[in-house]
């Protein structure tokens, strides 16, 4: 009988988990796009009505020109990949509010924003793609929906497993909000574990290769985040993204391989 159940409880596992499009490897993952996706695009809209908009400066227009460059970067390696399917739900959308606080992020589907507070720190298209290509990776990694996942199964345990794979919109969209955190006013991203860190960074540094930025400028960007650090307060990237020494010398060895692949895919000019 308990051979059973443990057999039960395996099978579900398998059947819950998504192949990351890019790396291939497998992970933890109950919540389909299809699923996903009206959550995360509805958390979005209500952000959008409660934070101001910034359009038609030259600000805006430099997200929306280096964040079409990073959608461009992300559906040419998917298609290299031969995992273009991959992107056929999303709707990518790129603002810019304003809002001191120096962050960004991207919601599932390629909802991105960029605050305000952030541009004095990017400074220019590369820094921009740096941050916007590093947010659009832990998007197609399925990050978020791996700590969704996660928390379901924190949540009721392993007993009801298949109950959670039915998917019931009202639970999906509760536990979307607490595994993002963007219910607080300011919408701030909880922390990425350091595993996926590297990996955004990686794929990051890939994606903006390839939309024809130089990733050596991502060097620049992180160590003009690190030295934001000290004194003050910490700003909300720099909590979720320590720019360490580690990181930084990390991001540096991921540069050659970065560039190799922007070369094999093709660079968009
Ligand atoms: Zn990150």
């Amino acid at each position: 009988m308990k051979k059973y159940l443990i057999g039960g409880i395996l099978t579900i596992l398998l059947v819950a988990c998504a192949t990351n499009p890019i790396t291939g490897k497998q992970s933890l993952n109950f919540v389909s796009n299809s699923e996903l996706f009206p959550s995360s695009f509805q958390q979005y809209n209500q952000f959008l009505t409660e934070n101001k908009v910034i359009t038609g400066t030259a600000d805006a227009k430099r997200v929306d020109v280096v964040g079409s460059r990073i959608k461009a970067a992300a559906e040419k390696y998917l298609k290299f990949l031969g995992q273009g399917q991959y992107l056929q739900d999303y709707r990518w959308e790129y603002k810019l509010v304003d809002n001191k606080e120096v962050n960004a992020w991207c919601l599932p589907g390629g909802k991105i924003v960029v605050y305000s507070g952030i541009l004095p720190i990017t400074q220019n298209d590369a820094g921009l793609a740096t941050v916007m290509g590093h947010e659009v990776s832990h998007a197609l990694a399925n990050h978020g929906a791996q700590r969704m996942s996660a928390a379901q199964l924190q949540q009721i345990g392993g007993v009801a497993l298949g109950a959670a794979t039915s998917g019931k919109s009202e639970q999906t969209q509760q536990i979307f909000s607490q595994a993002y955190g963007l219910g607080t006013e300011v919408g701030v991203m909880l922390p990425f574990s350091r595993g996926n860190e590297t990996e955004a960074d990686k794929i990051g540094l890939t994606l903006m290769a390839i939309a024809g930025y130089n990733p050596d400028d991502a060097v620049s960007f992180w160590s003009r985040m690190s030295a934001k650090s000290g004194g003050g307060s910490t700003p909300e990237f720099m909590s979720t993204h320590p720019s360490d020494a580690t990181r930084i010398a990390n991001i540096k060895s991921l540069i050659p391989e970065a560039k190799a692949i922007a070369l094999k895919v093709g660079v968009i000019k």
